[in-house]
Order: C-alpha cells, then sequence, then structure tokens
C-alpha cells in the first residue's frame, strides 16, 4: 500500500516523466502485477512516460518499449524489446537472459553467468564484463569497448568490432540466451 501511495503522489502533479527505482522490490508477484498493470494504466490515460530501473529483466521485457541494460556501472546495450527477444547481442545481456526459465516449451539446462560483479572502487581495466565473458579476448582485458551504435541499438563489446567471424559468435549465442 506504501508503494501505492508513494506512485499516487509521484503522479499528482501531472509529471510528463516518472522514474520508478525498483518500484516492486520485496514485493510478490500477485501484487507486483497489480502495480503495474495499474501504472500502465495510467500511462495510457495520462500519457506520461516511464523510466523504470529494475533486476528484472523479463519484467522489462513484458512491459518497456526500449531498454538499456547496464553493467558494472556501464550502459552495455540498448535496444528496443522486440530486437531484444530476437536476439541481444552483448554477452552479458545473453547471460541474463539465458538465466530465466521458460514457463513453456522443454526443460533446458539454464547457463547462468559464472563469477560476480567487480569491486566499483577498483574495476578491472578494459571491459568490465571481461572476467566473467566467455568471448573474452586479449583487448577485452586491457580497452574499454567503443559502443557501436546501429539504427535503433547500441552495443559496447569488441566482438562487434573484429568482424564477421566474432559477429557469428555472438548471434550464435543470442540464440542459445532465448
Ligand atoms: S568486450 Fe570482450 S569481454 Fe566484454 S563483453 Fe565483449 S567479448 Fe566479452
Amino acid at each position: 500500500m506504501r508503494q501505492r501511495v508513494v506512485i499516487a503522489m509521484a503522479l499528482a502533479l501531472e509529471p510528463s516523466l516518472v522514474i520508478m527505482d525498483e518500484p516492486t522490490t520485496a514485493l510478490d508477484v500477485v501484487v507486483q502485477n497489480g502495480i503495474i498493470k495499474k501504472v500502465m494504466e495510467l500511462q495510457q490515460k495520462f500519457g506520461f512516460s516511464v523510466l523504470f530501473i529494475t533486476h528484472d529483466l523479463p519484467l522489462m521485457l513484458e512491459m518497456c518499449d526500449r531498454i538499456g541494460v547496464m553493467y558494472a556501472g556501464k550502459l552495455v546495450e540498448v535496444a528496443g524489446r522486440g530486437e531484444l527477444l530476437k536476439g541481444a547481442q552483448h554477452p552479458y545481456t545473453q547471460g541474463l537472459l539465458g538465466a530465466f526459465p521458460a514457463l513453456t516449451g522443454p526443460k533446458i539446462k539454464l547457463e547462468g553467468i559464472p563469477g560476480s560483479p567487480p569491486d566499483l572502487i577498483s574495476p578491472p581495466p578494459g571491459c568490465r564484463f571481461a572476467p566473467r565473458c566467455k568471448h573474452a579476448m586479449p583487448q577485452c582485458h586491457t580497452a574499454e569497448p567503443a559502443g557501436q551504435t546501429g539504427r535503433s541499438k547500441y552495443v559496447a563489446c569488441h566482438l562487434y568490432t573484429e568482424g564477421e567471424i566474432a559477429h557469428e559468435q555472438v548471434s550464435a549465442g543470442s540464440e542459445r540466451a532465448q
């Protein structure tokens, strides 16, 4: 109920943008579903935008038009919901998607992401995901990847500056993650 009250307070001034930082954390899925439905209903009615910050990627894929994935304080991938569902490009996004069980279909072994997030006081050099990345190459440990932008996408990963073979590796990983 407190979360509902805070959301109502946030909407009272008719904002054009609402920033929701983990608004459903610690709620059970039934209450979470009720709150999210209410927010979406209000959004349709009043036309505001929502910037939703959460660890819950499946929830994002259900309710967001455009998703930015961050790892260790860096934006690593930005894409529309449909594009992410078709095939995430960054190995971290693939790992996240591959770690959630599907509700339907055959049972498959979930891969997960090995290791732990880095210490942000002294993050690793190069790509911050390198110590956990199965595609890591030598330059990943020394040079921070520049973001590559496509039509509506953004991905920060050396695989996308290394030519076609590397690109195929990532595409294959994306398919596994779906
Ligand atoms: S830059 Fe290298 S280590 Fe980082 S995600 Fe891409 S392949 Fe993996």
